[in-house]
C-alpha cells in the first residue's frame, strides 16, 4: 500500500546546447552557456507527466528558469527520465558543473547550488547508445496526450452559447 505513494515525482531532462549561447534567465540575469550536454532536475508533486509534456512542447509563458533555456533556439531536450528519488537526491547524484548559481533551485532544501548541471562540454555526436536507457514511454505518452488535448480543442470549440435574453 505504501508502495503506491512512491510514484515517480522527479524528472530529469537531458538538454543539448548546440552552440555557446548567452541567455537571459528571468530575473537571475544573463549567463553564458557553453555548448554541451546538460541535465536539469525538477519535480512535480502532482502532474509529473503534464510538467514534462509542457517542457517538451514548449511553454507559452516563461515561468521557470528552465523555460528560458528551453525557449532558446539551439537548445533542445534529447532525453527524459523519471525517478522516485527526491529531486535534490537525483540532482546531487548527477555530477556536472554549475553554470548558473541558483538555477531552478528556488525551493531547493539541500544546498544543491543549481538544479541544472553541465555534464559534458560539447562532444562529437555519439550518445545514441545511452539514449536506450531512458524511458521513451514518457515522451510517447506526452505526445499522445498532446494529440488528445489538440483533439479536444477542436471538438470542444462549439459555437458559444448565445447569451440569454432576460
Ligand atoms: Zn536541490
Amino acid at each position: 500500500m505504501v508502495h503506491n505513494r512512491t510514484r515517480a515525482r522527479t524528472y530529469q531532462l537531458e538538454i543539448e546546447v548546440g552552440r555557446p549561447l548567452r541567455i537571459a534567465i528571468g530575473r537571475l540575469g544573463e549567463f553564458d552557456f557553453p555548448a554541451g550536454r546538460y541535465v536539469y532536475t525538477g519535480s512535480a508533486r502532482r502532474g509529473l507527466d503534464a510538467r514534462v509534456r509542457r517542457h517538451l512542447s514548449g511553454a507559452r509563458r516563461l515561468h521557470w528558469h528552465i523555460d528560458y533555456l528551453l525557449a532558446t533556439s539551439g537548445v533542445r531536450i534529447t532525453d527524459v527520465s523519471t525517478t522516485d528519488e527526491p529531486e535534490c537526491t537525483a540532482n546531487q547524484r548527477t555530477s556536472g558543473a554549475i553554470v548558473v548559481q541558483g538555477f531552478g533551485s528556488s525551493d531547493c532544501t539541500s544546498d544543491c547550488g543549481s538544479h541544472l548541471k553541465l555534464v559534458a562540454r560539447q562532444r562529437p555526436r555519439k550518445f545514441s547508445a545511452d539514449r536506450r536507457n531512458t524511458p521513451g514511454a514518457v515522451i510517447a505518452s506526452a505526445a499522445k496526450q498532446a494529440r488528445l488535448t489538440a483533439n479536444r480543442h477542436v471538438t470542444g470549440s462549439q459555437p458559444g452559447i448565445a447569451p440569454q435574453k432576460p
